[in-house]
Formats: C-alpha cells, sequence, structure tokens
C-alpha cells in the first residue's frame, strides 16, 4: 500500500494542525478573507501565472544555478554538496519572488499602494523594488532602532521611490513594524495591500508566501535530477520567518527519502538566552496572526531575540514549520554566531561567493554535520541571499571577537 501523503495543506481558517490561524481584530478578518480568495482565483488563472513566470524570468533572472560546490565538496571529503543560487536574484536573495507575486496580485485586485514591513531592510528593498516595476505607490514601516542600523537599505528604499516611515513603539524593531503595517492595511484597504515578506502571519499568508516561493524547490528538484539523475539525501536551509526553507522544501515533502533540516539562528548558544532559536527554547503561543512556535518568557511576555544575521532575529516561526516538526518530515536545528561567521569566510575563500549572514547558518551547519552522509549523496543548500549587504557587520564582529579576519 502506498504511504500516505504529506498533508501540510491547511484548512479554511489557515490551520496547519494545531497551528496557523486568524488570530486578528474582527477588522482584519474580511480584508485577509477577500485576500485568500483573489489568492485561490489567481492561482487558478493561466494569465496570472504567465505573468509571475514572465517577470521571475526576465527581471529577478531565474531559474537560478544549482551549483556543485566541488571545492567544498573536496575539503569536507563527505557528500556532493549543491548551492542553490538565490543570492543571484536581482536584489540579491530570494524575497523578491514573493513580492513579484504579491504585488502582481495586488495588481489584479485593483490596488495602486502597496506597504510593508521591515527589520534588516531586505524585505523592504524587495518590496519598493517591485512597487516601482509595477508603478505603485510603496510606503514600508520600520522600527526606528532598525533604521539607524540599516542606513544604507533605508537610502535604497528612498532611492525605488519607496516612503520609509519610523516606527517609534516598544523596542523600535520588526514586530512594532509589522504591528504598524497592520494598522496601516485596515485603515485603507480599498487601495492597498500588505505584502508581508516571509511564510508567516495570519492566514492566507503563509500559504501564500510558501506558493510564491516554491519555484526554489520546482526549480531544484527539477536541476537535481538533470545533473545527477536522482533525488537529494538532503535540503539545508536557514529559518527566520520560514520562507526561503519552505520554498525549498515544499516541492519535495512527497519525497520521504529526501531530508530536510532547517537551521534557526542560535545566537550567543541557547543557555546564554541570546539566540533566535524558537524550536529549541520557545513555546507554543500566539503572536501576529498565528498560533506557532515563540520565544517568550513564563509570562506570555515576547522574549529579546538576538542574532548576528538580522534577517533570522525574529521571536517566532510559520506555522508550517511547526507542523512539519511534529510530523517529522523536517528537522530543525541552530549554529551560534561564531560558527556562522566562520562559515561565511570559508565559503568565501572555498567557493569564492560572499553569503548572506542568514544563508551561512544553513552552510555552518553542514560544514558541521557533513560527515553523517557518504560520498554518494547529495545535499542541496539553500544559499538564500548574498553576503554583500553584511560585510560591514562581519568585519566590526571579527573585530570584536576575533577568529578568521578578512
Ligand atoms: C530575510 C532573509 C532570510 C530569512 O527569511 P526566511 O523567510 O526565513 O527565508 C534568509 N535569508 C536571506 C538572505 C534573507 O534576506
Amino acid at each position: 500500500m502506498p504511504r500516505k501523503r504529506i498533508d501540510t495543506e491547511p484548512d479554511a481558517h489557515g490551520h496547519f494542525g494545531p497551528y496557523g490561524g486568524m488570530f486578528v481584530p474582527e477588522t482584519l478578518m474580511a480584508p485577509l478573507q477577500d485576500l485568500e480568495r483573489e489568492f485561490r482565483a489567481a492561482r487558478r488563472d493561466p494569465s496570472f501565472r504567465r505573468d509571475v513566470e514572465y517577470y521571475l524570468r526576465e527581471y529577478v533572472g531565474r531559474p537560478t544555478p544549482l551549483y556543485f560546490a566541488e571545492r567544498m565538496t573536496r575539503e569536507l571529503g563527505g557528500p556532493r554538496i549543491y548551492l542553490k543560487r538565490e543570492d543571484l536574484c536581482h536584489t540579491g536573495a530570494h524575497k523578491i519572488n514573493n513580492c513579484i507575486g504579491q504585488c502582481l496580485l495586488a495588481r489584479r485586485m485593483g490596488k495602486k499602494r502597496v506597504i510593508a514591513e521591515t527589520g534588516a531592510g531586505q524585505h523592504g528593498v524587495a518590496t519598493a523594488t517591485c512597487a516601482a516595476l509595477f508603478g505603485m505607490q510603496c510606503v514600508v514601516y520600520m522600527g526606528k532602532v532598525d533604521m539607524e542600523r540599516q542606513a544604507l537599505n533605508v537610502f535604497r528604499m528612498r532611492s525605488l521611490g519607496a516612503e520609509v516611515v519610523p516606527v517609534t513603539a516598544g523596542q523600535q524593531t520588526l514586530k512594532e513594524a509589522i504591528s504598524e503595517a497592520m494598522r496601516d492595511w485596515v485603515t485603507n484597504v480599498r487601495t492597498t495591500h500588505y505584502v508581508l515578506g516571509t511564510a508567516y502571519g495570519a492566514h492566507p499568508y503563509p500559504v501564500m508566501v510558501r506558493t510564491f516561493q516554491s519555484v526554489i524547490g520546482r526549480e531544484a528538484r527539477r536541476q537535481i535530477l538533470k545533473q545527477e539523475g536522482r533525488l537529494p539525501s538532503a535540503l539545508v536551509a536557514c529559518v527566520g520567518g520560514g520562507s526561503n526553507a519552505i520554498g525549498l522544501f515544499y516541492p519535495f515533502l512527497q519525497d520521504r527519502g529526501v531530508e530536510m533540516i532547517g537551521v534557526e539562528a542560535g545566537g550567543l548558544g541557547i543557555r546564554s538566552g541570546k539566540h533566535a532559536a524558537r524550536f529549541a527554547d520557545g513555546r507554543v503561543g500566539v503572536l501576529q496572526g498565528t498560533r506557532t512556535w515563540v520565544l517568550q518568557d513564563s509570562e506570555g511576555q515576547i522574549r529579546l531575540t538576538h542574532s548576528v544575521s538580522a534577517g533570522l532575529d525574529y521571536a517566532a516561526v510559520g506555522p508550517e514549520h511547526a507542523l512539519l516538526r511534529d510530523l517529522k518530515r523536517a528537522d530543525y536545528s541552530h549554529v551560534t554566531d561564531r560558527e556562522a561567521v566562520d562559515a561565511f569566510y570559508t565559503l568565501a575563500r572555498w567557493e569564492g561567493i560572499l553569503g548572506a549572514l542568514e544563508s551561512v547558518h544553513a552552510v555552518a551547519w553542514l560544514m558541521k554535520n557533513a560527515r553523517r552522509w557518504g560520498k554518494k549523496d547529495l545535499i542541496l543548500v539553500n544559499l538564500s541571499g548574498r553576503g554583500d549587504k553584511d560585510v560591514q557587520q562581519v568585519s566590526a564582529w571579527s573585530a570584536k571577537h576575533g577568529g578568521p579576519k578578512a
């Protein structure tokens, strides 16, 4: 008898098993339900799909290569390692795949204004880019502290014609920026689409973002079959909100022989309390529209998180990952800041690639664990973004903490 399909399709209210859902104020229910209806219709519409494919090919530069990391393979002496080169997408990371999809959806709904939240600024830049491409007005909410830390990305967004609004509530970072974007959306929903940046939040966002990011896994599956004639033994991806990981994993879900490993930010180590490893040290709770694993204290207050990588530095994780973990279909691990920075240098020196600090968490995990596999095995790592944005951060980190230096 064939084994049962791995089923992670959410129900009508966006529940991934016990996770997900729509934990939002009454005023947001109607806009979310409209969005879900429009998304389902768009997904079935051949002309919408053609438009998405067109811009991914002609503008983003897809398909991205599946590159055989020859020297890393030799140096590690174990499995054959392939890198999915999302760092070669226009704007330097996978985030634009989702922004193209959501902005085309906004256009289809007749909305001429898009808003977004951003932490490090990468999603803000990707949204501002697509807004410019499609001639839409764009407003990006960003914590004031993040704006100071990421001044270059603020300049990029403004150059692209976006308005960047400083958020001064609370910690003045990503969590507050999401809340502010939600408030704007409630007020302006007739004209405005909210482009959420990861596979997170209230339904339909997690399933919608997964759909737009699944192009990564569809390409990778086709490419590895063409290049090696067989499926990989494992997929490895870093997990912030979880969009690059779910985008890679999803098209392989029914391939039971393919292991999946998501790598969270271990920061200064779990015992230090300074990290963003939700599965290692969190509990199930509700945050920003969804039920999932959240870093919280004994009173349910959201804990402060830490990671050298801004894109992984968030207190909660996308709900589909929580279900994949319960189903034992994916495993979740973490690496520290130091291991990630070491991997940044090693990848640069072995392969001539500056990887994003987020992405090198996946590379670091593989470097530590490569010996689990033999020489015949194929391992596919998602290189979600390029590291040019991180060179100052890595340089400052090395000056302070030692270790390899440029
Ligand atoms: C934002 C970002 C991430 C983390 O987001 P996910 O939704 O978990 O993919 C990872 N890598 C890069 C390069 C990013 O910019």
